[in-house]
């Protein structure tokens, strides 16, 4: 028996084939509304406390820009690595040092992908913070999804556009397939609700519902691809809409690539046995862990820094440019000659010359191994960003 039933299923044929699609029922939870007994009680907790420190300490001044830079580009490579994309944070940086970013020209799809997740998160938080800008709903999600995929695998998928025909999750079909979501006709109806719970003004703290609206957008799968990585950018602005987190500071994909399996399982229970009370344990713990996580990467970053900047001013011979250089390496831990000289604003010579003394210093590395169009990283500083975000999957129990 399910502990409650969360929505209707829906006779609808596909390719000649029968199948049930389900329509979930609008949020919140009923029968019975969702339950905060003392362990979810104490979850929510933890979690809100945890979030509080990260806010904190991404006030550290000045290092808030290099925080909000590295772990929005972590979050936005693990978002992507969750179902294949096999771009790396170190294939990202390195694409940023050769004066990339655009998107459109980046080397290869997956690092196309990585910059686009940039670009249509940088979109969603400006028109959020634009009094004449899209509040947070399903317009301001197409326009997200359609810079999420531009140019990519799955441009062909109707981007930026509520799905026309029925899709499904596993399987090679929607016969056997491990789900089938709401059929198209539905989707007025199902996103309409799920819009006006966004906005909806209950009892339920704002961490609680961030976490049933990602299920709820998973469940509901509104576009034809990209809803996982959507529904994940969606956490992240909701979590700035309630003003739990001022800064896109938690890179919780870490914990659902961590758990990729106990997250899809979870979602799937909150459709088939009503599961809603499970979700919001691993999802509050997911918060509470990585916040915790990125509170003392920050410090760590911080410590780093602090400790080279001492050995770079003890270095015989140091130069004010390559101080300057320096200090804008958490920003930028991966350079060339090219991207000194504007970063700098200095000659190819002095540019040269600053790399020189701060691989003297060791504080950067050649990483190309090439004698033209050599790049250099901050190797200490991206050895600490990096943990998570390479490509072989470690999991672990929770
Ligand atoms: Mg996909």
């Amino acid at each position: 028996m399910p502990k409650r039933i969360t929505g209707r299923y829906e006779r609808t044929t596909f390719g000649g084939e029968e199948v049930a699609a389900f329509v979930p029922f609008a949020l919140p939870p009923a029968d019975p509304p969702i339950e905060l007994n003392d362990r979810l009680a104490a979850r929510l907790r933890l979690a809100s406390q945890a979030l509080v420190r990260l806010e904190l300490a991404g006030e550290m001044v000045p290092s808030l820009d290099w925080f909000i830079y590295g772990f929005v580009r972590k979050e936005a490579v693990i978002s992507s690595q969750i179902e294949g994309t096999q771009a790396t944070l170190v294939d990202l940086l390195a694409y940023e040092a050769q004066g990339g970013g655009e998107a459109r020209a980046a080397p290869n799809a997956d690092v196309r992908e990585v910059c686009n997740y940039l670009d249509a998160l940088a979109y969603a938080r400006a028109e959020l913070a634009d009094p004449r800008g899209l509040p947070l709903s399903m317009r301001l999600l197409n326009q997200t999804h359609e810079r999420l995929m531009r140019g990519v695998r799955g441009a062909d998928k109707q981007p930026g556009e509520v799905r026309t025909s029925q899709n499904w999750i596993g399987g090679s079909r929607p016969g056997n397939a491990a789900y089938v979501p709401p059929p198209p006709h539905a989707l007025a109806e199902v996103l309409g609700a799920f819009e006006k719970y966004v906005h909806a003004d209950d009892a339920l703290p704002p961490l609680i519902r961030a976490g049933l609206l990602h299920v709820q957008f998973e469940t509901i799968h509104p576009y034809l691809d990209g809803n996982g990585r959507v529904g994940r950018l969606l956490v992240t602005l909701l979590l700035e809409h309630s003003n739990l987190l001022t800064q896109p500071l938690l890179y919780l994909s870490l914990f659902l690539k961590r758990h990729r399996e106990e997250y899809y399982r979870r979602l799937n229970a909150v459709r088939v046995d009503g599961a809603w009370e499970e979700w919001l344990d691993f999802f509050l713990d997911g918060v509470a862990t990585i916040a915790d996580e990125a509170v003392a990467s920050a410090r760590d970053l911080f410590a780093l820094v602090a400790a080279d900047r001492t050995r770079v001013l003890a270095h015989e011979g140091m130069s004010i440019v390559a101080l300057k250089l320096f200090e804008l390496l958490p920003r930028h831990p991966v350079v060339t000659v090219a991207s000194v000289i504007k970063l700098v604003g200095a000659t190819k010579p002095t540019a040269g010359r600053a790399i020189d003394l701060l691989v003297a210093a060791g504080i950067l590395a050649e990483t190309t191994g090439k004698k033209r169009e050599r790049s250099f990283a901050y190797q200490a500083y991206l050895e600490r960003l990096r943990v998570g975000t390479d490509l072989e999957r470690s999991r672990s129990p929770r």
